[in-house]
């Protein structure tokens, strides 16, 4: 056995992310660009492959391009071409994916993601357009995989990172801002899942120090951020041991077994050489002109980062408030709007309101705020309720789930359902009366100075009420008649 050799590794990671864009059709022909439909439903001759078909640039695709380039501040090439990258695979019906190589649509950009508390600029080597293959079903009862074409020549955007992360939870806080941004320009949906956003890592040790690149070995398989975090760390995990030992690590291509939670190889890694690239003689080299640059830049959107600092400084909310709407531009912009309507109620109350009941409703319904009929108006109504002592906290919730559901206003659900807040003197003062006489022993607690189990009497008084009544009220009504205060 080689003796293990004590030395500290800094891992060097790069990022590989293939993005499906949401154009209505494929990037070189009329197909619609669709996911979830009958197989091989939507294909033709082009994005089959088929002898003597020629492709057209989806021109809506590189608008799409140029706006991700803009984005991560990259240079938009004047120039790009197309080529065709060679290989043979069942679900590449034409044999090569055509793609591009030396003059992609951008180059040298960067993108600051926040890590630890800390800002750090990754740099982008490189975004190019090239289209999807087709997809390969392994189907085990018929004992055979099939292929459905209908994912062949969706438009597909490359972002390829420099080396320039060096740990596991760098490569998610990147993945997660990545992601935040292309949702921002709405050029794709972003679902992992889906196969919409997709994402390989490149991964080396280097002594702590060293310039010199290690030998990297590329990961694939990975269908979740939390999944590319935890098969870095593996990966960088398993060179350690390799080079401690005195071993070499072996260049290759390795895939990701979440159900095992181990990488295994699967192929030596090929080289660019290895795909004959060579220009595609059916498309010709495209110029982008400052006119096509100027447009793009006109529709990008707040990005954000600077959404948040706007945020935190127009509505003076916190920095996690900030942080929580920023994740969906549709919720910031609802918030906004609640906020601008101008009823006096503080913009912290709005945020709080959003980040916990009005979200939870969302996450339950797995539906976004544009997608259920909750108007500003009504959300804005309940809030005031609420605060103003009509509606209980617990019973605002209700009207919420109401609301969202039947689109009804807030006055006519807490008419139909009868959750106006109990307020009057009277009524309460019969509740709490009556739990006092139920509860001799904790009334007793109370007298003898033990003030907290007024919450068990205030709580007992909310169930009588089924939660209609005004806690605060009933709390001053206990303390009344047993503290005489
Ligand atoms: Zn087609």
């Amino acid at each position: 056995m080689r003796p293990s050799i004590s030395i500290e590794f800094e891992p060097v990671i790069g990022l590989e992310v293939h993005l499906q864009l949401n154009t209505k059709t494929k990037i070189f022909c009329g197909c619609a660009n669709t996911f979830g439909r009958e197989p091989n439903s939507h294909t033709c001759p082009v994005c089959l492959g088929l002898p003597g078909t020629l492709p057209v640039l989806n021109k809506k695709a590189l608008e799409y391009a140029i706006k991700i380039a803009l984005a991560l501040h990259c240079e938009v090439n004047p120039l790009i071409k197309f080529d065709r990258k060679n290989y043979y695979y069942p679900d590449l019906p034409k044999g090569y994916q055509i793609s591009q190589y030396d003059l992609p649509i951008a180059q040298h950009g960067l993108l600051v993601i926040s890590s630890g508390g800390q800002a750090k600029k990754i740099r982008i080597r490189r975004g190019h357009l090239e289209e999807d293959a087709g997809k390969l079903i392994h189907d085990d009862s018929l004992g055979c995989s099939l292929v459905d074409y209908n994912r062949t020549g969706t438009p597909l955007m490359e972002i390829v990172t420099e080396p320039d992360l060096h740990s596991s939870q760098e490569a998610y806080d990147y993945l997660h801002i990545l992601k935040l941004t292309l949702q921002y320009l709405d050029v794709s949906d972003c679902d992992m899942e889906k196969g919409s956003l997709r994402c390989d890592a490149n991964v080396s040790l280097r002594e702590k120090g060293s310039t010199t690149l290690g030998t990297k070995t590329e990961l694939k398989n990975m269908n979740s951020f939390k999944a590319v975090k935890t098969a870095l760390d593996f990966e960088i995990r398993r060179h350690q041991e390799v080079l401690q030992n005195g071993e070499r690590v072996v260049q290759e291509t390795r895939l990701w077994n979440e159900t095992k939670g181990t990488t295994f190889s699967m192929r030596s890694k090929e080289e660019a050489h290895d795909y004959r690239y060579f220009p595609e003689p059916d498309l010709v080299p495209f110029v982008v002109d400052k006119k096509m640059i100027d447009a793009a830049r006109q529709t990008l959107p707040e990005m954000p980062d600077v959404k948040l600092q706007r945020l935190i400084r127009d509505y003076q909310i916190p920095d996690y408030d900030a942080g929580i709407l920023i994740q969906d531009p549709a919720l910031a912009d609802f918030f906004e709007q609640c906020a601008k309507a101008n009823k006096g109620i503080e913009s912290k109350k709005i945020c709080n309101w959003i980040q916990g009941a009005l979200l939870q409703e969302l996450n339950a319904r797995k539906k976004s705020v544009t997608t259920i009929s909750l108007t500003v108006q009504n959300f804005t109504d309940l809030i005031l309720k609420v605060e103003n002592g009509a509606l209980s906290n617990l019973a605002g919730k209700d009207v919420l789930k109401y609301i969202i559901d039947s689109g009804k206003s807030v006055d006519a659900v807490i008419q139909e359902k009868g959750l106006a807040q109990v307020s009057d003197d009277q009524t309460l003062d019969g509740i709490v009366e009556n739990v006092i006489k139920e509860n001799e022993k904790v009334v007793q607690q109370v007298k003898e100075g033990k003030a907290s189990a007024i919450g068990f009497l205030v709580g007992q008084a909310m169930k009588k009420t089924e939660g209609k009544a005004n806690p605060k009220k009933i709390g001053d009504l206990f303390r009344r008649r047993l503290l005489n205060e």
